[in-house]
């Protein structure tokens, strides 16, 4: 019955995560009651806690410099949290901006500085277009990137969703803590994490359901950030308390576990890179094989491998594409409100033989169409 799901986020699950969260779902492990009913500080759900942070440690090598943390609000609210934390009074954080994400990031940032006292500066941006919406094709060099060599830290979003732009290698950020957006392409690939003094990430892409943010962060910057915000928005609450200061979203938090559990049976991260990017490569390359009817508009260089945009040569090709899809049981394929045309996401949990089949619908389409 399931479909081939490509949406953006929430998306596609690993069955077997989603399977072991059914049949554990009314009695978890002989106690009678489901995880969603238990304390967050009891024992049964401690363990669930406690693996799927020890899990992620594992599989994705975060440092022993560096904190789990899980919180909520979405990625959103650690664009208005992360200067409220790390942008000291007089002082100014550096934005690289490549899409959509960063642009709220950057924005909340401005925000935060006009209460606390702070700036928030771009050090770069690849922006086309004077109006409100402007497009976005690519990721800048380091060339364009100037960082101020004061700056409190640089931000950038390592895949912009909306957009499709993606970073292929760390950005050099001067001497500033590097802090990332790295919601929609985390922990798809091995990478070398003690370079990042603080990523965050909503977990609906690749490492569970919405309503958790996973934050990897630096045990150094979370004890220097500012005491004079509401306790419950510093990141040290979170830090000192394990992320139980107050009620963390339990559930979500043990699907992510699953989840964990999945990417580890799969063979790690390794294996999993291998499979991602397989599949993007089987998709742009049926787009790149049509490249007269498909439009691509993100530089080859800064494709992303998580979120794969295109567009059809009119809307009313695109809507009967998206038809065709969804006779092949293909769900998810509509690009973003924001800028149209179709985007594709292969995050983790979509199996090679998704991609390989949209790739067949890519070239039957234009073959027929063309
Ligand atoms: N950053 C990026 C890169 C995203 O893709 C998204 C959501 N799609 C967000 C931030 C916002 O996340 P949330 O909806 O969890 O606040």
């Amino acid at each position: 019955m399931r479909v081939l799901n490509f949406n953006a986020g929430p998306a596609t699950l690993p069955l077997p995560a989603l399977e072991l969260a059914r049949d554990e779902l009314l009695d978890f492990g002989g106690t009678g009651m489901s995880i969603l009913e238990h304390s967050h500080r009891g024992k049964d759900y401690d363990a669930v806690h406690q693996e799927a942070k020890s899990l992620l440690r594992e599989l994705y090598g975060v440092p022993s410099t560096h904190q789990i943390l899980f919180l909520q609000g979405g990625a959103s609210q650690l664009f208005a949290q992360v200067p409220m934390n790390f942008l000291p009074r007089g002082k100014s954080a550096d934005f690289v901006v490549n899409g959509a994400w960063g642009e709220k990031a950057l924005a909340e940032a401005k925000v935060v500085g006009e209460m606390l006292g702070g700036k928030a500066r771009v050090a770069a941006t690849t922006g086309q277009g004077d109006g409100k919406e402007k497009s976005y094709a690519r990721v800048p060099t380091d060339a364009e990137i100037q960082p101020d060599p004061a700056a409190a830290y640089l931000h950038y979003t390592s895949n912009e969703t909306i957009h499709g732009v993606e970073f292929h290698r760390v950005p050099s950020a001067g001497a500033a803590p590097l802090v990332c957006d790295m919601s929609s392409d985390f922990m798809w690939k091995k990478t070398d994490l003690s370079k990042y003094a603080l990523v965050y990430a909503g977990a609906q892409k690749n490492v569970g359901p919405s309503g958790v943010v996973v934050v990897l962060a630096r045990e150094d910057l979370v004890k220097e950030g500012r005491k004079d915000i509401p306790k419950i928005f510093q990141l040290r609450t979170a830090a000192d308390n394990d992320s139980l200061y107050n009620t963390p979203p339990t559930f979500a938090i043990y699907l992510i576990r699953n989840v964990m559990r999945w990417v580890k049976a799969e063979g790690g991260l390794d294996a999993i890179e291998q499979r991602n990017r397989e599949k993007a490569k089987a998709v742009y390359d049926a787009l790149d094989a049509h490249a007269g009817f498909y439009e691509l508009p993100v530089d080859r260089e800064s494709r992303s491998v998580m979120n794969l945009v295109f567009r059809l040569p009119s809307e009313a090709l695109e809507a009967e594409f998206l038809a065709e899809a969804k006779k092949r049981k293909m769900v998810g394929l509509k690009g973003h409100r924001s800028v149209g045309g179709m985007r594709a996401s292969l995050y983790n949990a979509v199996p090679v033989e998704w991609a390989k089949a949209l790739a067949e619908l890519i070239s039957d389409f234009a073959k027929q169409k063309g």
